[in-house]
């Protein structure tokens, strides 16, 4: 079971660490996305060198390829992508609502035809739960319904009260799991003796995160919070923001969360990574980030530095012999110019995509242990503004 450890807070940011089965994570942190059980463009090694403790992989995408008992006949996700450390898995129940066809809605679950052959899926809290189990991920995630961030009061209320429903469907199928896991762990032991050392894997200890909906509406986020609260689960997600909500209407939702949420558990802020919106979100309580940002916008050329964004393709690093960032200690910005970087964009080498994943990858590490660290110093608030005037000066004086 994961666990935070609070060891410092500021104001309401809190440092601690999570400690899981597979490890200890310091929080606040930022989890990179290995969509199809691969962080893309770099290997286990790489992702570990640039300081990322934690991964996230996708649930509908592994359901629908290889497949949940694919990745089980292969030993488990960890195995799978030789990664030793803790892994979140999501619900796949975000990508049903934002990728998939055909979405049919109903209390068992939801139906929706495969984006990969076509065929019909039922993913219901049940199988949901049972899939995660499978994968044998650390953190799983309740099923939910993610209303787009347009979508009217009425149908973000429904949202809120379906999740909540299949929050406690999910309470009871995880619980099952757990109990199945714990016992075929121990006929092995019994079976084998000395224990295996695998054992501890063998059974996961997964935990449930229960996700909380509402929109921008503050009275719904409350009753969300309230309903998965009483569930009394290991931790707990913020779903439903960056959704088009724009920046203001996200930090006021998140202005509540100290007091909806438990303080004892981990708080997981879903698809975020705007380092604005991170600190906005670190400075009001929350411990843990995931987005494709910092590895989507590698592929496409642009690196994060703490001086803003820099688009590898423009000309002017062509013959520019500094690395990325001076003071970054990542092996990319060791070894490679920025020219050099953009020769490889522009000749349309892998070589790019992985160094520019390696070095956005380091940014958020060191962005992340900054952040811890001035909650221990006590003046994250002041750092704050320091740091956000220089990352998105160019921003707005473009
Ligand atoms: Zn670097």
């Amino acid at each position: 079971m994961v666990e935070l450890q609070i060891e410092k807070t500021c104001g309401r940011a809190r440092a601690g660490v999570l400690n899981t089965v597979h490890g200890q994570v310091p929080t606040p942190v930022f989890m990179p996305v290995g969509t199809a059980g691969t962080v893309k463009s770099v290997t286990p090694e790489q992702i570990k060198a640039c300081g990322s403790r934690i991964v996230l992989a996708n649930t509908y995408h592994l359901m629908l390829r290889p497949g949940a008992d694919v990745v089980g006949a292969l030993g488990g996700l960890h195995r799978l992508m030789a990664w030793d450390g803790p892994i979140l898995t999501d619900s796949g129940g975000y990508q049903v609502f934002s990728l998939a066809e055909m979405r049919k809605l109903t209390p068992e679950g939801v139906t929706f035809r495969s984006h990969i052959d076509g065929s019909s899926v039922l993913l219901t809290p049940e199988s949901c739960m049972d899939i995660q189990s499978a994968l044998g991920s650390d953190i799983i995630m309740q099923l939910d319904e993610c209303p787009p961030g347009q979508a009217p009061r009425e149908q973000v209320l429904s949202a809120v009260e379906r999740s909540a429903a299949w929050a406690a469907r999910c309470k009871q199928a995880w619980q099952r799991n757990e109990e199945k896991n714990t016992e075929s762990a121990s006929r092995v032991e019994e079976a084998f003796e000395p224990v295996p050392h695998s054992l501890e894997r063998l059974c996961h200890r997964q935990s449930l995160f229960g996700i909380q909906q509402g929109g921008v509406h503050v009275d719904l986020r409350a009753e969300s919070a309230r309903r998965i609260v009483e569930l009394d689960l290991p931790g707990y997600a913020i779903g439903g923001l960056s959704v088009g909500e724009g920046h203001e209407p996200m930090v006021a939702v998140l202005d509540h969360i100290d007091e909806q949420l438990p303080k004892g558990k981990p708080r997981y802020l879903m698809g975020v990574g705007e380092p604005r919106d991170i600190l906005a979100a670190v400075l009001r309580g929350v411990d843990m980030f995931d987005c494709v940002l910092p590895t989507r916008n590698a592929r496409n050329g642009q690196a994060f530095t703490w001086t803003g964004r820099l688009k590898l393709r423009n000309a002017i690093h062509a013959r520019e012999t500094l690395p990325l960032d001076e003071t970054c200690p990542c092996y990319t910005c060791r070894n490679f110019s920025r020219g050099a970087l953009r020769h490889y964009f522009m000749a349309s080498e892998m070589l790019g995509p992985t160094l520019l994943t390696i070095h956005n990858l380091a940014f958020f590490a060191q962005f992340m242990a900054v952040i811890r660290q001035a909650i221990f110093e006590g003046d994250l608030e002041s750092k704050s503004a320091s740091w956000l005037d220089a990352m998105y000066r160019q921003e707005s004086e473009a």
